[in-house]
């Protein structure tokens, strides 16, 4: 099946009891059973509920896995895959990877004795030269955030096989749109899809997709038990998304390529970083592994500044001055004090996030708007 078709009617099933082509918002937290033990699958809301259940359906077909999990938020679902953890495992994880990771690894996980390489994953040797007995997981965002480098997955999947390491990626930067890791060999797909997935900026979620038997089983152990799971509202808005992601991701790629051009032609910035240009380091795997290169771009500013990102920051109308990204509308981040503030500055500009980054997602807008917009902010 192609693309279009899947996701419009992935996990889509009438409702047996009305033939209601959407699927109902069950909200209940329970089910009433014949006599104890006795019942047509579903107990109690936390471990099942049929609005989540095709929204599990949409997402395992949507990634090409077996099973899919939601769960209530896509840090929710990170948390969820580090609870296949035991203190004294080692994970190795990227030094630019989005913030929010970042501190739950740092601030959480550290605590409990699990030690993390935070490391330039660009590199595969830099990864393989790490890996020990006590070696885990791998954990992979490609894109990054906000520096859009590109990770082989296919690459970095061959290494986690050979030493038997569980590799997850993050894929919220691309969507299933542009990019299925599973194919590439990875074992775990994590999405924050309160981004792409939702699309409309109006639900917090995240989901976990899985091939192997085993590896769902541990995830919906955790999943019930840990208790991080979405209502069946928020489950009912990602459903209606999801039917709409090919469509908006076409527009996403068209109106960020228009856009990453004309911010590099711009003379008052001095760097730009989208994964789409020819003459980028990783290029060539962004061709291999990525249907298009989307719309999050960032950029830095010839007057490199706390103050000048700022002016510009505020002198934007059609692009919003907010965190998150992925929804209908465009919106404009300084990862320094907004995404990123939790990471501190010196190992923040070490990692290349300078002061004046800012980093835009490119919304379905009209591009020639945008780029009036960007004109007037940016000059
Ligand atoms: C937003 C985001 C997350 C976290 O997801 P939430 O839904 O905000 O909890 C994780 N990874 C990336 C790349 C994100 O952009």
């Amino acid at each position: 099946m192609k693309i279009a078709t899947k996701y419009i009617h992935a996990g889509a099933e009438p409702d047996p009891s009305t033939g209601a082509i959407m699927t109902p918002i069950f909200q209940t937290s329970t089910y009433v059973q014949q006599a104890p033990g006795v019942n047509k699958g579903y107990e109690y809301a936390r471990s099942q509920n049929p609005t989540r259940k095709a929204l599990e359906e949409a997402y395992a077909q949507i990634e090409n896995g077996k099973f899919g999990l939601a769960f209530s938020s896509g840090v929710a679902a990170t948390d969820s895959v580090m609870k296949l953890l035991q203190p004294g495992n080692e994970v190795i994880c990227g030094n630019d990877m989005y913030g929010g990771t970042y501190r739950l690894f740092t601030k959480i996980y550290e605590k409990f004795g699990i030690k993390f390489h935070y490391i330039n994953m660009q590199s595969v040797t830099n990864i393989e030269a790490l890996i020990n007995n006590n070696t885990k997981l791998i954990w992979a965002e490609t894109p990054t955030n906000p520096l859009m480098n590109i990770v082989d997955i296919a690459a970095v999947a061959s290494i986690a096989k050979k030493h038997n390491v569980i590799l997850c990626v993050d894929n919220t930067f691309a969507s299933p749109y542009l990019q299925n890791p599973l194919n590439l060999g990875a074992d775990i797909v994590m999405h924050s899809a309160t981004k792409y997935l939702g699309g409309h900026s109006d639900v917090i979620q995240g989901c976990l997709i899985m091939n192997d038997a085993a590896l769902r089983e541990q995830l919906y152990f955790i999943q019930k038990s840990c208790g991080a799971v979405p209502g069946p509202q928020d489950c009912f808005l990602v459903l209606r998304g999801i039917k709409t992601l090919h469509v908006r991701m076409q527009r996403h790629c068209e109106n960020g390529e228009k856009i990453a051009h004309w911010l590099r032609n711009n003379n008052n910035v001095a760097k730009v970083y989208w994964p789409g240009f020819e003459d980028i380091a990783g290029y060539a795997v962004a061709k291999k592994q990525m249907r298009g290169f989307g719309g999050m771009i960032s950029f830095e500013l010839k007057n490199d500044s706390v103050e000048e990102a700022k002016r510009v920051l505020s002198s934007t109308h059609l692009f919003s001055l907010a965190e998150s990204l992925g929804g209908v509308e465009s919106l404009i981040n300084h990862p320094a004090s907004m995404t990123h503030a939790s990471i501190p500055k010196e190992e923040r500009i070490k990692n290349g996030l300078s002061d004046s980054l800012i980093r835009l997602s490119v919304g379905i807008e009209d591009v020639d708007d945008l780029i009036t917009d960007l004109q007037r902010a940016i000059g």
